[in-house]
């Protein structure tokens, strides 16, 4: 099944790895594919190296993209990324892949909405694949078969709190 973590609210990436607990406790072989992301200080990134069956990859640079004008290193490493995961899907490694941020990557022009639609479309039964980030555009939607909005009420980036350790990364 393929599903998908949208919206503007906290807990896309958290609910992502959530899910992967659980696939673990049952011996599933999980990857997640970060993109836009290149901090392998990240918790989830930490906490992987201590787990046989959770392998995380990160496929970018610890600085910003600028939306709808990226540098040529961060479209290298999103579809350097999408080809990773392409052919992780493709190997039966994995019964859970999670693709973190797959939606930003392509919203800010990383990434072609067609080749995500194509990895979808063929991923094969067995493989339970999951797209985060916000903005999934509608033909992603459209062809998912499970996908929740998380909507930000509060956030305490409205009072100037960002960033936390533990808590945002
Ligand atoms: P999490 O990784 O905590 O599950 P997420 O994947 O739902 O969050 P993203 O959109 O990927 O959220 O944002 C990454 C981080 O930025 C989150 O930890 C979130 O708390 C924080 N964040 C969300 N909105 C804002 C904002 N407007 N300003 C600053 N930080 C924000
Ligand atoms: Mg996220």
């Amino acid at each position: 099944m393929i599903q998908v973590y949208t919206g503007d609210g906290k807990g896309k990436t958290t609910a992502a790895f959530g899910l992967a607990m659980r696939a673990l406790g049952h011996g599933w072989r999980v990857l997640v594919v970060q993109f836009m992301k290149g901090d392998d200080q990240y918790g989830e990134v930490r906490t992987a190296q201590r787990l046989a069956n959770l392998e995380v990859r990160q496929f970018g640079l610890k600085t910003f993209v600028q939306r709808g004008n990226p540098g040529a290193d961060d479209v290298r490493l999103a579809q350097n990324g999408l080809e990773f995961a392409r052919k992780a899907i493709q190997s039966g490694n994995y019964q859970l892949v999670i693709l973190d941020e797959l939606n930003c990557a392509v919203d800010y022009g990383l990434v072609a909405l067609t080749e995500v639609i194509r990895l979808v479309q063929e991923c094969p039964a067995g493989v339970e694949l999951v797209i985060t980030g916000r903005n999934a555009k509608p033909e992603l939607i459209e062809l998912a078969d499970l996908v929740s909005e998380v909507r930000e009420i509060k956030h305490p980036y409205q009072k100037g709190i960002v960033n936390r350790v533990g808590i945002d990364r």
